[in-house]
């Protein structure tokens, strides 16, 4: 979508700190990072949240969860936290499906 922020990031017009990429998905950390280990990571086709996942499109979902473990791993982070927000009440803020993962300090539950 070309109004999209990380779709611009995805592209290159707009300059990120890549973690990871492939064919399908793109990581990168957090501008305004929530723990000592926060990134995002995306698909590389546009969908909205995780209530635009279906039958045609969440493949690229399950491969990102590969990817944040072999990431996890390959990072030594033993105890991490995997967040999507769907939705404004919920604290998306960017309408490009994303998961946050988190680590590197004691996290509370229920979140705030
Ligand atoms: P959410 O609020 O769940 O939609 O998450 C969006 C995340 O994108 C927030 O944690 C922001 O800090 C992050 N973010 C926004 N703009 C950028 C950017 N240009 N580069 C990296 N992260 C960003």
């Amino acid at each position: 979508m070309s109004d999209c922020l990380f779709c611009k990031i995805i592209a290159g017009e707009i300059p990120s700190s890549k973690v990871y990429e492939d064919d399908l998905c793109y990581a990168f950390n957090d501008i305004a990072p929530q723990a000592p280990t926060h990134f995002l990571v995306i698909p590389k086709a546009h969908i909205g949240s995780v209530s635009e996942v279906n039958a045609d499109n969440s493949a690229v979902v399950a491969h990102i969860f590969e990817v944040i473990a072999k990431l996890a791993k390959e990072q030594g982070m033993d105890s991490y936290r995997v967040v999507s927000n769907i939705g404004e009440q919920a604290g998306q803020s960017v309408f490009h499906l994303h998961f946050h993962v988190l680590s590197g300090r004691d996290m509370t539950w229920p979140p705030g």
